[in-house]
């Protein structure tokens, strides 16, 4: 299997219409332990790459990354902006040229992405951030693409692991961001960016689930 760029542009689709349905979720969740605007944040910047995309429909993978994450860095302030803004623009390095990605090529993607993410927040697994949702999606893609099993399963497989590091910031006390604020009561509350970066994966693996 691999991802043709039409498909990468129906994801980024598949995410801005599942931003919208998880704007409230989404908020009420930055609520509890930040500022109550993640779900409008992240809706205001996928509103806009939305936007953005009849423009750059016929261009490369690589530029469709590039052109989104340009878009979330200048369209959506706070925390996420910028960190989901990197996520783009080094998915974007990765995939220059490309048309099409193999399971090797969205490994890159995602490793390059996540320590894009790394660099400019300085979180680390534990802090109670969307690190804990990305880091264990890589490692399970990585391991299932080692273990030659289909990309659509690696996906799932990747799409798991997010859900499961999303959940395991709930116990935890926050050390970065926002919600770092409030030390201890931080602790018992999902991290809404974990959320929205399970989400993103969740969207991938469902929308690249049928073979192209
Ligand atoms: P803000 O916190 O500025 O209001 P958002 O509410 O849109 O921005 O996003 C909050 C999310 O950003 C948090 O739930 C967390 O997952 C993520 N986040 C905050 N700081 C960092 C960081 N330094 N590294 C990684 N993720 C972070
Ligand atoms: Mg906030």
């Amino acid at each position: 299997m691999v991802v043709a760029r039409d498909r990468v542009i129906d994801w980024i689709k598949a995410y801005a219409k599942v931003v919208e349905e998880n704007r409230d979720y989404l908020t009420q969740l930055d609520a509890a332990i930040g500022d109550a605007d993640h779900g409008a944040n992240m809706h205001r910047g996928f509103q806009a790459v939305l936007n953005k995309m009849p423009e750059i429909a016929d261009k490369d993978i690589g530029t469709v990354f590039k052109t989104v994450g340009m878009t979330l860095l200048s369209t959506v302030g706070g925390a996420s902006g910028p960190l989901y803004g990197t996520f783009f623009l080094q998915a974007g390095m990765k995939t220059a040229g490309k048309m099409e990605l193999s399971a090797e090529d969205w490994l890159a993607v995602l490793q390059g992405a996540l320590d894009g993410v790394i660099m400019r927040g300085k979180a680390e697994v534990g802090d109670k951030t969307m690190v804990d949702a990305l880091t264990p999606a890589v490692e399970a893609f990585r391991n299932a693409t080692n273990e030659k099993q289909s990309m659509s399963a690696a996906l799932a497989l990747s799409a798991e692991a997010a859900r499961k590091g999303m959940e395991s910031t709930i116990p935890i006390v926050a050390r970065k961001g926002r919600a770092s604020y409030l030390g201890e009561r931080s602790a018992d509350h999902q991290d809404p960016g974990a959320t929205s970066s399970y989400l993103l994966l969740k969207t991938a693996a469902e929308v690249w689930s049928n073979n192209s």
